[in-house]
């Protein structure tokens, strides 16, 4: 909506002018106030700021918008029958677009969006975490599942890993 020309409600010219712009109260929005060259009408318009759209990277190479409608039937798929509150759900998915949003990026590969999601199903269901992560990730072997299931298990996978260096370099010493 921003750039383009507002149409004057009295005389319908589409010629009307920006006098000055603000956030609105909740700042979830951007109150224009306008005047009309034509007839010298005087309005106000609120502006959704709209959000930055995201274009996915797919394996293939192909770009696509990024589509969050998409993104939560797959994740319904992988959430199927498992006791987690849809609300906590869209907050997930929440929370990975604004990361996708404030990266900066305009365009995201797929396998990086995949990543956010598998690491929030992490936290939110153990079962909806492999089944999703191992159509992601592509898992072609058994040993893949097993993989994952072992990184769940282990739950912060990075501090066991220093732990077992510890243990390493405790037995190195002795
Ligand atoms: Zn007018």
């Amino acid at each position: 909506m921003m750039g383009r020309p507002m149409r004057c409600p009295y005389c319908g010219s589409s010629d009307t002018q920006v006098k000055d712009s603000r956030p609105a109260e909740d700042s979830s929005s951007i109150r224009r106030r306008r005047v009309c060259p034509s007839c010298g009408g005087r309005f106000t318009t609120f502006e959704r700021v709209q959000l930055r759209e995201l274009v996915v990277i797919k394996k293939s190479g192909r770009r696509a918008p990024f589509d969050r409608d998409k993104l939560m039937r797959s994740l319904q798929i992988a959430l199927r029958k498992r006791p987690v509150e849809q609300e906590r759900v869209e907050r997930m998915v929440n929370g990975v677009v604004r990361q996708l949003e404030s990266s900066g990026e305009a365009e995201i590969d797929s396998a990086r969006i995949g990543e956010l999601v598998i690491e929030g199903l992490r936290s939110l269901d153990d079962v909806a975490y492999v089944r999703f992560a191992s159509v992601y990730r592509d898992f072609r072997e058994a040993r893949d599942f097993h993989t994952a299931i072992d990184e769940l298990a282990s739950g912060a996978s990075a501090p066991n890993a220093q732990d077992s260096e510890k243990a390493d370099a405790a037995s190195g010493d002795a």
